[in-house]
């Protein structure tokens, strides 16, 4: 079949996509760009927030009145949407096919055969006829080939799952327990990125740092932060960590390894220990401010960004004023600052009651304000100086091309300054809350030919 597919929500999603098109592509399949080129759409989705869902159903609905137009088209729902009752019941509700859990993505081809069978069966055509395959860990040892040649980033999962339990999220639920990948599998998948010219890699996982914890034969996630830099493929990056586990050896690891990225994100959620607490986050304020001193004072010129839920249930004005004080403190130069959604199937979502709609969304403006005043203030400290940018495309107006610093700035320059794709020096002119502007100085080695879409 032509198949074309969709993902929602974050970089392990877009890994799995590489794996669904990997497995489509043996199975006999042929990806397509255009979805209505397609027999076949899958949807790898994402149930961490509410506006994903609401979109998956949006398109589902429309998907449904084309095929009752009369379009042959089969459905898939992949992703940790469909790992839930919500999304099976999304699936049954629009006709869907397919629905496969994040961690059975290797079952897609077979489950595809089936498919075919039961369409052909008039038996088994009966209304609700879902293949449904639930979680397991059958990803683990599973090698994801290198991305196209040409592809300047390159996605590796490190391991799946989470054995926390924060009481808003839906993770644990939908990918499972914390599973480490095999040492050699990392490695092999890495040195095909570096053969393969990628310049960038970014080592993915619910929680990076726990990685070997519970396999006394792995390394810790520090040593292979150590042995995937040592490649040489020219940046590493990594996402995400939780404090709980952030140890000053990942740290001593980051300022060891110069193709480390100088970037860390670190989720802080609230500033509040009473949210923290209610939110089971397992660290308290003052210990995470202890961890940016000590990567502030080990990382020269490091940039933290953090994740922020504003107006989780009970949290009053004091709370978040906590929160402000941190941003205050920690001066972090980026945010993921998001309003609370409550998610069915949660602690939360079971014990506590949402907050007023409008008094989440007046918190959050103060603090995008605030965000913003400490990224502006942060990144004019950049101007006049030299920083090292991997060019990957076109900005929206057509003027400038965009990339990304290793500081993980948005850094933008004249597009007739560009010829190539691939990493450039850069000197820094300006700057915006968000975006650095500069000028090229020079490429460097691995640039590649030039393919910007117009
Ligand atoms: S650490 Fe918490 S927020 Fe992150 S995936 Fe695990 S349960 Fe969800």
């Amino acid at each position: 079949m032509r198949a074309h597919v969709i993902t929602y929500g974050c970089q392990m999603n877009e890994y799995d996509t590489l794996t669904i098109h990997s497995e489509l592509v043996a199975g006999g399949h042929e990806i397509v760009d255009a979805p209505q080129d397609a027999e076949l759409i899958l949807l790898n989705t994402c149930a961490v927030r509410g506006k994903p869902v609401e979109k998956v159903v949006s398109l589902l609905g429309d998907l449904r009145k084309e095929r009752r137009r009369g379009r042959d088209l089969t459905l898939a729902l992949m992703g940790c949407l469909a790992q839930l009752d919500e999304g099976q019941a999304i699936a049954r509700k629009f006709d869907v096919d397919l629905v496969i859990g994040p961690g059975a993505i290797t079952d897609l081809v077979p489950a595809l055969d089936a498919v075919e069978r039961r369409r052909s069966d008039a038996h088994a055509s009966a209304p609700g006829g879902v293949e449904r395959l639930h979680f397991r860990d059958d990803l683990v040892d599973h090698i994801t080939p290198p991305p196209p040649a040409g592809t300047q980033t390159g996605f590796l999962t490190i391991m799946r799952g989470c054995d926390h339990h924060c009481t808003y999220c839906i993770v644990p639920t939908t990918r499972g327990p914390e599973v480490s990948r095999p040492l050699e599998a990392i490695m092999h998948e890495a040195r095909a990125m570096h053969d393969s010219g990628v310049q960038e890699v970014v080592l993915l996982g619910q929680n990076v740092n726990s990685y070997g914890l519970h396999d006394p034969t792995l390394p810790s996630f520090a040593e292979l932060l150590r042995l995937v830099a040592r490649v040489g493929i020219p940046r590493v990056k990594f996402t995400t960590s939780h404090p709980m586990n952030f140890t000053s050896d990942v740290i001593d690891a980051i300022a060891g390894e110069p193709n480390v990225c100088t970037y860390i994100h670190l989720p802080v959620q609230s500033g509040s220990d009473r949210v923290l607490r209610r939110m089971a986050r397992e660290y308290r304020r003052e210990r995470y401010l202890e961890i940016v001193r000590e990567i502030r004072a080990k990382v020269p010129d490091v940039v933290l960004s953090t994740d922020i839920i504003v107006g989780f249930p009970g949290e009053t004005e004091d709370d978040f004023q906590r929160t402000v004080d941190l941003f205050d403190e920690v001066r972090f130069e980026h945010a993921y600052m998001f309003i609370y959604s409550a998610r069915p199937g949660t602690p939360a979502h079971t014990h506590f009651d949402d907050m007023p709609r409008e008094v989440k969304t007046e918190r959050l403006g103060r603090l995008i304000e605030r965000q913003k005043h400490w990224a502006l203030e942060a990144n004019r400290r950049w101007i006049g100086r030299e920083v090292r940018v991997l060019v990957k495309e076109r900005a929206k107006d057509g003027h400038y091309v965009a990339g990304h610093s290793d500081q993980n700035h948005t850094v933008l320059v004249p597009a007739d300054q560009v010829r190539r794709l691939g990493l450039h020096r850069v000197r820094v002119d300006h700057a915006t809350p968000h975006t650095l502007y500069g000028g090229v100085l020079g490429e460097r080695e691995g640039a590649v030919e030039l393919r910007l879409a117009s």
